[in-house]
């Protein structure tokens, strides 16, 4: 099975502490690392972990604070003076675009690529990029300013050939692809063999959603319904839940309880507010309401 893996890059808030650094993720699936958010200094870290900035195609930047996306004019930059002659694509709010055309500008007038901007309406649940195996979709979340969270889905692979069946058919190598995509096989005889007989069923499709930062969003359960992974920030414990409602950020609780409304099928909280110190009181507190909980860490690589 090709590998769905994701790296936590960086899994602090704003305030700079010596535990975290800022937000940033990698998932990396079929040679592709899609990265997400890309706060500052993600390309040192990045680099650390021995992932290939070549195979960064598109980014996509949950909104435009700083902790989410002040990585980025560096890690262009460094793309740069590497050789890059890719186009890179960045996902983002409207809000990012004038500072990334000034920042590119200023510090890397000269790129030998192509940086495309794509503008995501974070207001609405859309499909915003997709290729041959997987879709990315935003996620509406409620922060202080323009924010979504996003949703990585593989697309339904086709069904896998039962050599043994073709061979003793006779099936030609032509039908092959019409075979993986469900046609059932007539013999001379007019004998119909179904497809089942001749296949096994695709591979099941992964998933992963990414929400941060965000206060409860109470539509969220629904549109990432059945994830394998969801990573849902939880950048205060209970007690500093009154902190929480001030800065439109969210609990351990509330992101518990976001993964248990969504039957997601594990949960990683991050995005810890430099004033929380125990981390253990969070992921005990997460794991009263949802057990299959892990603390994201930096070098952490959750396999989806
Ligand atoms: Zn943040
Ligand atoms: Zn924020």
């Amino acid at each position: 099975m090709e590998p769905f893996d994701l790296h936590i890059i960086g899994c602090g808030s704003a305030n700079p502490t010596g535990r975290h650094r800022p937000a940033c993720q990698v998932l990396s699936t079929r040679g592709k690392n899609f990265m997400i958010d890309c706060g500052e200094g993600s390309q040192t870290r990045f680099a650390r972990m021995g992932l290939s900035m070549k195979r960064v195609g598109h980014i996509f930047i949950s909104h435009a604070h700083a902790d989410h996306c002040l990585g980025l004019p560096g890690l262009v930059c460094t793309m740069s003076l590497l050789g890059r002659t890719a186009q890179l694509h960045i996902h983002g709010p409207q809000e990012l675009e004038p500072f990334m055309q000034t920042a590119l500008a200023t510090f890397c007038p000269n790129l030998e690529f192509q940086v495309t901007f794509h503008t995501v309406d974070t207001r609405q649940h859309q499909l915003i990029f997709e290729d041959r195996s997987l879709e990315v979709w935003s996620l509406p979340l409620r922060h202080r300013v323009p924010c979504c969270g996003y949703l990585f889905r593989e697309k339904p692979g086709q069904r896998h050939i039962r050599r043994d069946m073709i061979d003793m058919y006779e099936i030609p190598v032509s039908q092959i692809n019409n075979i993986k995509a469900g046609m059932d096989w007539t013999l001379p005889d007019g004998t119909l063999v179904p497809n089942e007989r001749l296949t096994t069923p695709p591979t099941p499709i992964r998933s992963y959603a990414y929400c941060s930062d965000t206060a409860p969003q109470p539509s969220l359960p629904a549109i990432i319904e059945g994830v394998d992974l969801l990573f849902h920030e939880a950048t205060f414990d209970q007690d500093n839940e009154f902190r929480a409602r001030q800065t439109f950020h969210s609990t351990t609780l509330e992101a518990a309880q976001v993964a248990r409304d969504a039957r997601v099928g594990r949960l990683c909280i991050g995005h810890y507010s430099s004033r929380m110190d125990d981390e253990q009181k969070m992921l005990r507190e997460a794991q009263s309401i949802f057990p299959n909980t892990v603390l994201a860490a930096e070098g952490l690589t959750l396999n989806i």
